[in-house]
């Protein structure tokens, strides 16, 4: 028995855990699709982008308000307004939305008005933040470090169930790795690998993983082939005009491709979608 992440090992636990986010299931049969915006721009980008994919059928709504940035000058997100955006468009949709949170001092706000906190890769081994995330009510989605072995990033998870919050999913968007022509590297292996190693969830982010929107689709195809339990991907109206990851964001007409096209990968492998 693998002692150093008890709680997150698969051996543990006799069910997969179904995480639950407001009416939206991650891990059961059928396949969740969380989708919007790199980062909130302004209330009617939001809006707009929101009720377009509620119409396409995205599960949940994606938009960060706090940006890990790796430019200092870079713009950094609206923090609490592009949060009061986000609420106001799940009002709109009736979609739960998903935001990141990158400092432990602003999780308490985050956490009035998200449904899903997203912790993303460059905090992956942030443990004073993994640890506060672990002792809320809210599900966590825990992004896979851009250079953490698998092991780590299980024992990351392990930090936020220690806490008492086993509502936590599993994301794998890319490793950096020798080669440069995508942004990172989607780690393929790491699907199947965390779903024995584990019981919770994993869904997959091709759109960081290549940086390139051309390249969403099929390796959107391939994370569900190889078994996981759903996608998050960047979506905006105008990708040229973003304020952040453009070139990786699908237009709506791309999205509504993508989704046409996962279906009979889905049903090749018994999957609802
Ligand atoms: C994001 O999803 O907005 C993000 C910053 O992703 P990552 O942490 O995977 O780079
Ligand atoms: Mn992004």
């Amino acid at each position: 028995m693998r002692q150093s992440y008890r709680l997150t090992a698969k051996q543990n636990k006799q069910h997969n855990t179904v995480v639950r986010v407001r009416d939206v299931n991650i891990g059961g049969d059928e396949l969740v699709v969380m989708a919007g915006p790199c980062v909130v721009e302004t209330r009617e980008q939001v809006l707009e982008i929101a009720q377009i994919l509620k119409n396409m059928g995205a599960n949940i709504l994606r938009g960060g308000a706090f940006k890990p940035r790796t430019s200092p000058y870079a713009f950094q997100g609206l923090a609490e307004e592009g949060l009061k955006y986000m609420a106001e468009a799940r009002e709109l949709t009736g979609m739960p939305i998903v935001t990141e949170v990158m400092d432990t001092r602003d999780l308490e706000l985050i956490c009035e008005y998200t449904d899903l906190i997203q912790i993303g890769s460059r905090n992956m081994q942030n443990f004073a933040l993994l640890r506060e995330a672990g002792l809320t009510n809210k599900p966590v989605l825990l992004k896979r470090g851009l250079s953490a072995t698998i092991e780590e990033w299980m024992l990351a998870a392990e930090y936020i169930l220690a806490g008492g919050n086993d509502q936590v999913i599993l994301c794998e968007r890319g490793i950096r790795t020798f080669e440069t022509h995508t942004r990172n590297t989607l780690d393929i292996s790491a699907i199947p690998a965390a779903k024995e190693l584990s019981h919770l969830p994993v869904i997959v982010d091709p759109s960081h993983a290549t940086g390139k929107w051309e390249m969403v689709n099929p390796l959107a195809k391939a994370a569900i082939a190889a078994g996981a339990d759903g996608l998050l991907i960047e979506v905006h109206v105008n990708p040229e005009e973003a304020l952040c990851d453009g070139a990786q964001s699908l237009t709506p007409k791309n999205f509504a491709n993508l989704l046409e096209e996962l279906r009979p990968v889905a049903q090749a492998v018994g999957r609802l979608s």
